[in-house]
């Protein structure tokens, strides 16, 4: 999954576990979208919870992954 950062253009790759773990926390805070911080010009991109969802169809609520660090 990548998604450009809409500030400086760069690509950012999001894994599994990043958008399993960005849906969690949106979950719990009861936001609709997740503040991704771009790496290169550290500005924060508003993404929302229906786009992060197309890429994890599988998610559920409640359903941590067991290896959460
Ligand atoms: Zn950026």
């Amino acid at each position: 999954m990548n998604i450009r950062c809409t500030f400086c253009n760069t690509p950012i790759n999001l894994n599994r576990e990043i958008v399993h773990a960005a849906l969690d926390e949106m979950h719990d805070e009861g936001h609709n979208h997740y503040n991704l911080h771009c790496p290169r010009c550290r500005k924060t991109n508003k993404v929302s919870q229906k786009q992060i969802k197309r890429w994890a169809p599988t998610w559920k609520p409640g359903e941590k992954a067991e290896e959460k660090k």
